[in-house]
């Protein structure tokens, strides 16, 4: 297998604290929370970044969107609203290459971000 951090968390060799999970991706809860509530949506199938997406990929994406809205309303946060980040390549500072969906919650969020 990749040795890819998030890989090893699908495959249950890294625990994380699950929230939701469904046949092609998983919400975890960030091991550094930035917010009250973040989680991080990813796909089971390893992909490295947005970049590497192709058309044929378009139905993952939409499931995971689809998922943060499911895991940010278990989570309550549907009221208050929440932010929705992928972080994609060095200058967004993406340290982790798995595509992944941020869900913050909990608090306001300034704009534009830092
Ligand atoms: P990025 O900067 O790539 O968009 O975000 C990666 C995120 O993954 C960071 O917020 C970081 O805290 C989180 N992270 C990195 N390693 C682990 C881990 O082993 N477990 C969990 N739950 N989160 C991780
Ligand atoms: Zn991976």
């Amino acid at each position: 297998m990749i040795d890819c951090i998030f890989c090893r968390i699908v495959a249950g060799e890294i625990p994380a604290t699950r929230v939701f999970e469904d046949a092609d991706t998983i919400a975890f809860r960030d091991i550094h929370p930035a917010a009250p509530t973040h989680l991080l949506v990813i796909p089971k199938r390893h992909i490295a970044s947005l970049e590497d997406v192709t058309g044929a990929d378009c139905g993952i994406l939409g499931r995971m969107l689809w998922n943060a809205q499911r895991a940010a309303r278990a989570e309550g946060l549907a009221d208050g609203g929440y932010r929705l980040v992928m972080n994609v390549g060095e200058n967004a500072g993406q340290a982790v290459p798995h595509v992944h969906l941020h869900v913050l919650g909990g608090r306001p969020f300034s704009w534009p971000p830092g």
